[in-house]
């Protein structure tokens, strides 16, 4: 068998030789109560790459116990992410599909003496819980007959008790010094319409007693959750142990994937989206998968960095900029390069008459070289940050009386600028160096800077959108999301294209050359050339 890839598979391994288990199975568990996000995309490789690597399986689990949260939307949406990512489940399964066999799981326990119904209200429950030094208080309830237990549980399912004046308690142990023992609360009653069944129920089973029954009934094995339930896996066990499953699944933890500049929480992405901080789930800006889907980043590019950071036990952040190389790295090996222009300045050939196509390479990584056809004249646009009037030492882009290669075609030298009435350079004057041309340069001439161009007679005005994080810098880390969002995370230029990448279908990625990688999008019936990521590579390796 392949080498374990983490501290998971290590354990499987290990049970699979001692013959504690045999058939592998995991399941991705979200809540349908919003977006999946980037976050989500490591626990998807971490349950899929188990599947895949042990032959096993993988459910889709919907893990609907929450009816006032939870809508059909958002399970749509979990799906369409999932095969975006390109994994496959064997079956989609939901809480609420064991509904009645989690019911009868609860009346088990009650006939065990494991359960009771408690008439204590969720705050006094919850004042009556004890601290981490002090025990709790045993609920006055606590030592009802089976008899009583089952006809009160009954008459909660029926209906006959208003919300919260009932609930059904796991009787552990108040003293436990793991809270989540201290008789925890596995059925509540609650009256809210649930997307998938209704008005059918008006008692929902907790989290914690659904999961594990969930699984067993599922013939989960291995159940991947994220560090905050390790408190948890003590009652997970709990609910296997007194239930009597065999194979009991096991619950094993790993750290969640927090990186810096990005919010990870449905919560409040879903915040930013009901107030209008950005334009919908699938904003270019959301780390949704739909939104970096959107925003043009390959499922590729997201499992490879899921691949790289790898599973651990421990809580850490990683680097934005880390995401981006791996993004970048897949690109900068598929897309193809283009010529635009974000901040467009006219520079006119005086010595160039008529028109010709040169040869632009399509990747300059694939094997066989590949070119296209790009119209030269004498009529170009060059971006503003490539001419200075006032240049430092060392500026090797066009300067007057400075050389520099328009890529693909020739060496132009500035002889002379327009300045505009705001004292700017409005228009930058060039003779070409005939002999130059890219290919075949017989000129002699060395130049240090190549810079892009398009074709002031063919080129298309469109707008190019460059982003910024959503959250400000690392250093406002610990804050509260809402004081670190970054209200300038959208710069807009009135840029020029090639028609080549103007008439192209959307969503495909290209490189502008010397920019950036950017693909066509709709942006409210506009199109825009919008950013997928920079050119810029400041991830410190
Ligand atoms: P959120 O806090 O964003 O709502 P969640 O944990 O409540 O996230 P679920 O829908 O319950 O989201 O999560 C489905 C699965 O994805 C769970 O197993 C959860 O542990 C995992 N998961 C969620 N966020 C992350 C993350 N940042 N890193 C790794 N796994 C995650
Ligand atoms: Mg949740």
């Amino acid at each position: 068998m392949a080498e374990a890839n983490n501290f998971i598979e290590q354990i499987i391994d290990e049970e699979l030789e001692s013959g504690k288990v045999s058939a592998i199975m995991t399941r991705f568990p979200p809540e349908p109560n919003g977006y999946l996000h980037i976050g989500h995309a490591k626990s998807l490789c971490l349950n899929f790459g188990v599947k895949e690597k042990y032959n096993g399986k993988c459910n889709l689990f919907l893990d609907d116990t929450n009816p006032s949260k939870e809508k059909e939307e958002f399970e749509e949406a979990i799906k369409k992410d999932i095969a975006w990512l390109g994994f496959s489940y064997d079956r989609i399964t939901h809480a609420s599909d064991y509904y009645e066999q989690i019911y009868n799981y609860a009346e088990k326990e009650i006939e065990l003496g494991n359960a009771f119904v408690c008439d204590m209200s969720p705050e006094e429950i919850s004042l009556n819980r004890g601290t981490l030094t002090e025990a709790g208080k045993e609920s006055p309830n606590r030592n009802r007959s089976v008899e009583e237990n089952l006809k009160l549980f009954r008459e909660m399912r029926a209906g006959k008790y208003a919300d919260g004046e009932k609930c059904l308690r796991a009787k552990i142990d108040m003293a436990s010094p793991n809270i989540n023992m201290r008789d925890p609360v596995i059925y509540r009653i609650l009256r809210e319409t649930h997307y998938r069944t209704g008005d059918k129920w008006c008692i929902y089973p907790m989290y914690d007693f659904a999961h594990p029954i969930c699984d067993y009934l599922q013939g989960v094995s291995h159940s991947l959750c994220t560090l905050e339930f390790e408190d948890h896996r003590p009652l997970y066990d709990w609910v296997g142990i007194t239930l009597g499953f065999n194979p009991k699944p096991r619950q094993i933890e790993f750290a969640r994937l927090n990186v810096t500049n990005l919010v990870m929480s449905k919560r409040y992405l879903k915040k930013l989206v009901e107030e209008g901080k950005v334009d919908g789930w699938d904003d270019p800006r959301m780390p949704t998968l739909t939104g970096i889907r959107n925003r043009g980043v390959p499922a590729e590019a997201l499992k490879d960095f899921c691949a790289r950071i790898g599973i651990s036990k421990a809580n850490s952040e990683v680097q934005i900029s880390y995401l981006e190389a791996c993004i970048r790295e897949n690109l900068n090996l598929n897309a193809e390069r283009a010529m635009g222009i974000k901040k467009p300045l006219k520079l006119t050939i005086t010595n160039y008459e008529g028109s010709e196509e040169v040869d632009f390479e399509i990747n300059p990584n694939e094997e066989e070289k590949r070119t296209r056809k790009v119209a030269f004249s004498k009529n170009l646009f060059i971006d503003e940050d490539d001419f200075s009037l006032d240049p430092p030492p060392k500026y090797y882009r066009l300067k007057k009386d400075g050389y520099v290669r328009l890529k693909s075609a020739y060496i132009v030298k500035c002889d002379d600028v327009i300045i505009g009435e705001d004292g700017k350079v409005k228009e930058v004057l060039c003779s070409y160096v005939k002999e130059s041309k890219s290919g075949n340069d017989t000129s002699g001439i060395k130049v240090k800077g190549v810079i892009q161009w398009v074709n002031a007679d063919t080129c298309r005005d469109i707008e190019i959108r460059d982003y910024g994080y959503l959250l400000k810098d690392e250093e406002y880390a610990g804050q509260d999301f809402s004081e670190r969002m970054n209200e300038n995370s959208v710069m807009i230029f009135n840029g020029k294209v090639e028609p080549y990448v103007f008439n192209r279908q959307f969503g495909k990625p290209y490189q502008l050359i010397r920019t950036g990688y950017y693909k066509l999008l709709d942006v409210k019936g506009k199109t825009v050339l919008s950013q997928i990521v920079s050119l810029k590579d400041n991830f410190n390796k």
